[in-house]
């Protein structure tokens, strides 16, 4: 995902609209990630591809129509870490 797409309010599973904070590496057990945290609730959501480490950004289409394309939702869940 582009984090430039975090840089406006975004409702939150949580519910709350906020401007999530952008963590540019975090680790996993796998590797490393970019990593978006809501100020509110201070879950983690992994955006550059899915981690059982971290919350599924995908989670955050439910509260925000349209928020990624296909190909991003594609490119996200096909690059996730070996089981
Ligand atoms: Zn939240
Ligand atoms: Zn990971």
């Amino acid at each position: 995902m582009d984090p430039q797409k975090f840089q406006n309010q975004i409702r939150c599973i949580c519910d709350e609209s906020v401007n999530f904070e952008i963590i540019d590496e975090i680790e996993c057990d796998w590797g490393s990630h970019v990593v978006v945290q809501c100020p509110k609730c201070q879950e983690l959501f992994s955006i550059d591809n899915s981690c059982p480490a971290f919350h599924n950004v995908l989670d955050l289409e439910k509260n925000n129509f349209e928020l990624f394309s296909d190909k991003e939702k594609f490119d996200y869940a096909s690059n996730s870490h070996p089981n």
